[in-house]
């Protein structure tokens, strides 16, 4: 491995960062820290904004300002040329939730297009993204999934769906950018993998334009992982995958528990990152024909892909193999990777403040200290507030 390669170094982590962004920041997460306002808050929030108490502002020059690239691309600009700075590729990633007409799905998916344009010949936006769940009804996913017969008018609709997913796969195979698509609850995710895998199958002959995503806080997706890779090696495709552990474990064991079946989420924590692990490795092992995108803020899975690089003798800069964050957590691990001449590349979110609070709380709630102790983030944050301090004397 890189015996340079340290994610304690917080001098090249936030070198992007003033320090009032620092101080910012640090006030934002000593919050975020304290687990009885993470609770609170979503529920607090959301009734502010519905009944029209001027809270958006608040949002806006806090959690939003620290998460999210913007409201709109061009919002992002600034974002986009900081990362690139530290040798880091923008993600644009349009999260609007919770929305369910078709009218909000046609200009979800052209959105979506505009960031495919955006990133076409910039390598500061090396890959796109998309959730399946913005272009096509969550229920009607779920349907499909429990192989329910669809009435004449939801067959329509589930038509529609699968044109929207086609446009923005072909538009990102004719500009040749790399578009992921997210993974999501188990009760929708057969069929957002089948519609993936076709996408792949039709446009990833010659290069790994479509990503599906792999989620191996499953137990049963490091051998999906393997059969997928077979299917493409025998149909002569190139399989692009994202590897994640996966963000919905709560919300899986408790509807599995509801409902009586197996929980399809992994025994333990050890277990997912063994299948984690295991899966950086099959797909390193496989490099010719898998192009990769490990999702994760976990330094030994990032440690362990940086050191199955170098013994494999695989560049540092192979198109194939990318790190990826999210944008306002670990800078360690992205800007101390990127130094090191990997290719990394963050999710920048964006959107209305409105359509991006579910993903604001989520990213509230993973920062939450445990049994009082200083998270992750805010632990690097006071190192580099306190290494700045004391270069002044
Ligand atoms: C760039 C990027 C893209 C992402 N895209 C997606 C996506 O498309 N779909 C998606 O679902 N998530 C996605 N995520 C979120 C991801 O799945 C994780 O929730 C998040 O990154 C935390 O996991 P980690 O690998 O960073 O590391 P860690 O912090 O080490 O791991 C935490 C994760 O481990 C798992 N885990 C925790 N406790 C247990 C337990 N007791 N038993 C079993 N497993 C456990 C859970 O998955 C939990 O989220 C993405 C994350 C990133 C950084």
């Amino acid at each position: 491995m890189d015996h340079n390669l340290s994610f304690e170094n917080t001098e090249i982590a936030f070198r992007n960062s003033s320090n009032a962004d620092l101080k910012r920041a640090f006030w934002l997460f000593k919050v975020i820290n304290v687990n009885f306002l993470v609770k609170i808050g979503p529920p607090l929030t959301n009734f502010a904004v519905k009944i029209g108490l001027p809270v958006t502002g608040l949002i806006r020059a806090t959690i939003f300002k620290h998460f999210c690239g913007g409201e709109t691309i061009r919002q992002c600009e600034n974002t986009i040329r900081g990362l690139s700075r530290g040798g880091v590729g923008t993600i644009l990633d349009y999260s609007i939730e919770g929305e369910d007409n078709e009218q909000v799905f046609n200009s979800t998916c052209e959105e979506i297009i505009r960031t495919i344009k955006r990133a076409a010949k910039d390598k500061a936006i090396p890959i796109t993204v998309f959730k399946v769940t913005g272009v096509a009804r969550f229920s009607l996913l779920e349907k499909l999934d429990a192989g329910t017969v669809l009435t004449a008018n939801e067959e329509q609709e589930w038509q529609k769906a699968q044109d929207r997913v086609l446009a923005i796969c072909e538009k990102a195979y004719t500009t040749g950018v790399p578009v992921m698509i997210d993974a999501e609850e188990s009760w929708i995710q057969n069929t957002i993998d089948r519609l993936a895998l076709s996408m792949m199958e039709r446009f990833n002959k010659e290069k790994a334009i479509v990503y599906n995503t792999c989620q191996l806080y499953r137990h049963d997706k490091l051998a999906s992982l393997k059969n997928d890779y077979s299917v493409a090696e025998k149909n002569g495709f190139i399989m692009g995958v994202k590897l994640v552990r996966g963000a919905y474990m709560e919300k899986e064991r408790s509807r599995a528990a509801e409902m009586g079946y197996p929980s399809p989420i992994q025994p333990d924590k050890q277990s997912t990152d063994r299948d984690y692990n295991a899966a950086t490795n099959f797909c390193t092992d496989h490099v010719e024909r898998i192009a990769l995108v490990a999702g994760t803020h976990n330094d030994e899975s990032c440690k362990l892909l940086a050191e199955q690089l170098d013994k494999k003798k695989i560049d540092h800069k192979n198109p194939h193999v990318y790190f990826s964050q999210l944008l306002g957590m670990s800078d360690n691990l992205s800007f101390n990777l990127a130094d090191a001449q990997y290719n990394v590349a963050k999710y920048v979110p964006y959107g209305p403040i409105k359509a991006v609070l579910p993903y604001l709380f989520r990213r509230a709630q993973e920062n939450t200290a445990i049994s009082g102790q200083m998270s992750r983030e805010l632990r690097l944050i006071v190192k580099e507030l306190k290494r700045r301090s004391g270069n002044k004397g």
